[in-house]
C-alpha cells in the first residue's frame, strides 16, 4: 500500500466524451501552463479539489473496470505531468489490467524526454495528445483535440489512429449523479454547440 495522495477535481466514468470508447476520465487539480482561453481554468489552483490516496483512486478504477465496460482511461486537467508519481502509477496499473492510457498534457512530447521521471510515464501512455491550448488556432476537424498546434502521438501497438471514432462531432456529455449535474466533454465557447449526451451515473443515455 503506497501512502500517495494526488488532488483531483473530478472522476468521470463511464464517460464517452473524453476520448475513443468508454473511459475512466480523471481531471487533476493544477496547472501551472494557464493556457489563455483554456476550459478549466477553476483547475489552474493546486488548492481546490479534493485529496485522494492513491489507493483509492486504484479501487476505484478497478470498480469501473469491473462494472462499467470501459476501454481504457484518460488523464487530463489540469495538468497530468504536475502530480507525476501518481499519474504514473495509474497509467501502469490501467494498463496492467488490459486497459488503454490517452493523456492530455499541455506539455510537448519532446519535454518528456527530458528527465528519467516524465520518459518512465511516458512508457505507460498509449496516446499522448500534447501542447498548451492555442486560443487561436482552434481545431475542427479532429475530436476532442482543442486547438491545431496540439499533437496526437501513438506511443503503443494497442493505440489505433486514424480511428473514425476521433472524426465524430464533438459532444457534451451531462450525467445526473446523486443530486447533481457533471457537465464534461468539449464546452469551447464560440464553437459549433455540440451533440449533447444526457446519461445517469451507470452511463444509461436519456436521448
Ligand atoms: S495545459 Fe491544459 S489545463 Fe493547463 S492551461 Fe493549458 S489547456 Fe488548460
Amino acid at each position: 500500500m503506497t501512502a500517495l495522495t494526488a488532488q483531483i477535481s473530478t472522476i468521470a466514468c463511464p464517460t464517452e466524451a473524453e476520448g475513443p470508447g468508454r473511459r475512466w476520465a480523471l481531471w487533476f487539480q493544477g496547472c501551472s501552463i494557464r493556457c489563455p482561453g483554456c476550459c478549466n481554468p477553476h483547475l489552474f489552483s493546486k488548492d481546490g479539489g479534493k485529496t485522494i490516496s492513491i489507493t483509492d483512486l486504484i479501487s476505484n478504477l478497478d470498480k469501473a473496470h469491473k462494472n462499467d465496460a470501459i476501454e481504457g482511461i484518460t488523464l487530463l486537467g489540469g495538468e497530468p505531468t504536475e502530480q507525476l508519481e501518481a499519474a504514473t502509477i495509474l497509467a501502469e496499473h490501467a494498463q496492467s489490467i488490459g486497459l488503454t492510457v490517452l493523456v492530455f498534457t499541455g506539455k510537448r512530447l519532446e519535454e518528456f524526454k527530458e528527465n528519467q521521471k516524465t520518459n518512465s510515464f511516458l512508457q505507460k501512455i498509449d496516446i499522448l495528445v500534447d501542447g498548451p491550448f492555442d486560443i487561436t488556432q482552434p481545431e475542427t476537424k479532429r475530436r476532442w483535440i482543442g486547438s491545431s498546434n496540439q499533437r496526437i502521438h501513438l506511443l503503443s501497438k494497442r493505440a489505433s489512429y486514424p480511428d473514425p471514432r476521433w472524426e465524430l462531432p464533438n459532444t457534451l456529455e451531462i450525467t445526473l449523479r446523486q443530486g447533481s449535474l457533471l457537465v464534461n466533454g468539449f464546452p469551447l465557447v464560440n464553437q459549433k454547440i455540440p451533440l449533447a449526451i444526457v446519461k445517469d451515473s451507470h452511463g444509461n443515455r436519456f436521448n
